[in-house]
């Protein structure tokens, strides 16, 4: 991967005092490489790296920094720079905000479309409906019914109409008199661009004449994802970008490539098939992460939404009287998994997204600790203190689990109960003033 690559190229000249141009040009070119294989335009990536030597050379190291770190701080700023500098929100002031969805099929329109929704009724109190558009598949309108239904927005289908024009044009009449104030069109997409399609699209783009249109792209297609993030924009001249299934082997070129070809801003990146595996995008956030640095700011966004403070303080109590049970557990586990996908969530941890590269964490692996503890008696679960070894093998015999997993997880608990302890204690707290930094 890119960050790999980069770690490798940037410890080359670690340890050694001055950055000179003889030890930046093997640097420079890997990195170069690094990005031309992570599918960033060449042009764009000749260009950032040349950049980089530029500021790169001559530059003394202070004692304080490695060469490799003062490295990655000029790379890191080149590749702020280059994704755009900062956040660009969506723009809501219309009323009622028309947002138009477009993209090829299979790109993650309609799971996007419903991301939004529930990101603007729940972050952004809106009162979103939903428009299906995506006439020629009547497989992609149940799929838009189905996640209005999970996420509570309404959704419009006209059964059997093919014309879109007319559908958008209902539909926003239909939002009107039942005060939506943000219409979100999800429109059909072909495998590959055609005409037709491109006609179509306009057509509904000239009729309905949205506030935003965000052009929403798969960052594993790579150097396609950007022939087309230009075709699209040649005809409909989109507000924004979506990034999405960057919880895969990620990609990070696309997002460095559209920006600097197409000049329009990523706005949000999708990273998982969940509704709430939505982030905006951060130019900052990106970098750190292509570099390896973690994104540890989004995660702890996203676990900061996920808390809920009287929870906290019951659990606090709890573990201040040695209370803390497995039924707390199970829940701690369950807000864990509400967060969203589990290796993309550890993947933003610094370190961590390497090492887990080739390890299949799924959100299955909890699966098992739920069934030892399902299989606890209610008592057992309130005082694990009292699970002695026959209850053990009636509990893993219980689960279907080996001996060993209940004892691991035994362990793993009463480590836990320390850990959480220390936390309330002074020096606990000093810790999380350092994390908060
Ligand atoms: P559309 O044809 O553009 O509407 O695409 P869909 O929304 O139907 O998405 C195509 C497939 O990609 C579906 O199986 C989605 O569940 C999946 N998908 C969409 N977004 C993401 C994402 O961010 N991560 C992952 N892993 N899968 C996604």
């Amino acid at each position: 991967s890119l960050q790999d690559k980069l770690d490798k190229a940037l410890h080359n000249i670690s340890g050694r005092g001055k950055i000179t141009e003889i030890n930046v040009a093997e640097t420079v070119k890997e990195i170069r490489r690094a990005l031309v294989d992570a599918d960033v335009n060449y042009k764009v990536a000749k260009d950032l790296t040349k950049r980089v030597q530029d500021k790169a050379i001559g530059q003394n190291v202070l004692t304080s920094l490695t060469p490799g770190q003062l490295m990655t701080k000029i790379v890191h700023d080149e590749l702020v720079d280059l994704m755009g500098g900062s956040q660009e929100g969506i723009n809501l002031s219309d009323k009622p905000t028309i947002i138009l969805i477009a993209g090829l099929q299979g790109s993650g329109k309609t799971t996007f479309s419903g991301k939004l929704a529930n990101y603007l009724k729940q972050k952004r109190s809106k009162k979103p409906l939903l428009v299906a558009c995506d006439v020629y598949r009547p497989a992609a309108i149940d799929q838009l019914k189905v996640l209005g239904g999970q996420i509570g927005v309404p959704v419009y289908t006209e059964e059997g109409n093919l014309n879109p024009v007319q559908i958008s044009e209902n539909a926003i009449n239909f939002a009107k008199s039942n005060s939506h104030d943000v219409i979100i069109i999800d429109t059909a997409g072909r495998l590959a661009i055609d005409q037709e399609m491109m006609n179509e699209i306009r057509n509904v783009h000239q009729a309905v004449k949205p506030t935003e249109t965000l052009f929403v792209v798969d960052s594993m297609t790579g150097q396609d994802a950007v022939n087309t993030a230009k075709a699209f924009n040649d005809v409909l001249n989109y507000n924004g970008v979506v990034l999405t299934k960057l919880d895969g082997d990620t990609r990070g070129g696309a997002a460095l490539t559209i920006r600097s070809v197409v000049e329009k801003p990523i706005k949000f990146i999708s990273t998982g098939e969940k509704m709430e595996a939505l982030d905006l995008f951060y130019p900052e956030r990106m970098a750190d992460r292509i570099l390896g640095m973690g994104d540890v700011v989004s995660l702890v966004e996203r676990a900061q939404e996920q808390f809920d403070e009287e929870e906290a303080k019951r659990l606090h109590k709890k573990i201040a009287k040695n209370e803390f049970g497995f039924d707390d557990f199970l829940k701690q586990i369950h807000q864990i998994k509400k967060m969203g996908n589990m290796k993309d969530l550890m993947g933003m941890l610094p370190g961590v997204g390497k090492a887990i590269k080739d390890v299949d964490i799924s959100d299955d692996s909890f699966k098992h600790i739920e069934a030892i503890i399902y299989s606890m008696t209610p008592e057992e679960r309130r005082k694990p203190s009292t699970i002695n070894m026959p209850r053990k093998q009636r509990i893993a015999k219980g689960a279907g689990r080996k001996l060993e997993e209940v004892n691991q997880l035994m362990k793993q608990f009463e480590q836990m109960g320390k850990m959480m302890k220390m936390m309330q204690g002074p020096q606990g707290k000093q810790m999380m003033q350092m994390m908060s930094k």
